[in-house]
């Protein structure tokens, strides 16, 4: 029998959701070997008896957690993609600004009908088997994390910043221009595509490690100047979440 998978959104973009389908012919290929049993996206069809339920988006509302509640008890192995699902993402920009100002700002008077709770990543709420990071999450890498799932292998990400990448692709480094690039703590696997266009790594895919992330914040002070102050603050564009990592 194919394994059963669903894909499912809470607060976000649904970016990560539709690279799924931008995949196209790879996608097609993938479909083969799997039968997709919900996903609002793509299909009206709902089912929740699930080998493998991926999910987009943030917990930011009461309404969010009751389904990821849900949606952890229908599936064996529970995958969160995108920054928002893995860090909080841009939602918990929210975190840091008052609820009544927030809140009146994006809805107005009828702030009272849309009831809304701090952003979190959905491990805050309920155990997660996977994370497949990145706003978007790298399409590519879904695809390789699908196949190792498939043959019963290991999925890893990569252990390594981006400016691994960075390097390997022979980019001249931002910070000989005094721009504060977040590369040297970021967790690779996007082929270091902001600073390979000339933008600055905000750090979507979340730091490899608090350890990384101490070691580099220092780096960058002793070296470029940064106080630790500007790296949490660009930290903060895609998860809060990630200060309560710092030693
Ligand atoms: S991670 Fe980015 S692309 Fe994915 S749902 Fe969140 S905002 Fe959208
Ligand atoms: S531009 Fe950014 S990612 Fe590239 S080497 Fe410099 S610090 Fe690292
Ligand atoms: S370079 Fe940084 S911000 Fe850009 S995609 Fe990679 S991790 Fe995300």
């Amino acid at each position: 029998m194919k394994p059963r998978i669903a894909i499912f959104s809470l607060t976000g973009c649904e970016g990560c959701s539709l690279a799924i389908l931008e995949l196209e012919d790879q996608l097609l290929a993938v479909l083969d070997a799997v039968e997709i049993v919900n996903f609002r996206e793509g299909m009206t069809e709902r089912a929740w008896d699930i080998d493998i339920g991926f999910v987009d988006g943030a917990v930011s509302t009461p309404g969010d957690e009751a389904e990821i509640r849900h949606y952890r008890e229908s599936c064996k192995v529970l995958v969160a993609i995108g920054a928002c699902a893995c860090l909080g993402g841009i939602n918990t920009l929210k975190n840091h600004q008052l609820a009544a100002e927030y809140r009146g700002y994006v809805y107005g008077e009828r702030a009272a009908w849309f009831p809304t709770t701090a952003a979190r990543p959905i491990a805050a709420v309920v155990k997660v088997d996977y994370e497949l990071p990145g706003c978007p999450m790298v399409k590519e890498e879904f695809l390789r994390f699908v196949k190792h799932l498939l043959a019963g292998r290991q999925f890893r990400l990569p252990d390594y910043a981006v400016c691994v990448e960075c390097k390997k692709r022979g980019n001249p480094c931002l910070y000989d221009r005094g721009v504060v690039c977040l590369g040297p703590m970021t967790r690779a696997g996007c082929d270091a595509i902001c600073p390979t266009y000339g933008s600055k790594c905000e750090a979507c895919r979340g730091i490899v490690s608090p350890e990384a992330l101490a070691a580099a914040a220092l780096n960058l002070r002793d070296q470029y100047h940064v106080p630790q102050e500007e790296v949490l603050a660009g930290l903060r564009l895609y998860g809060a979440y990630q200060e309560e990592k710092l030693p």
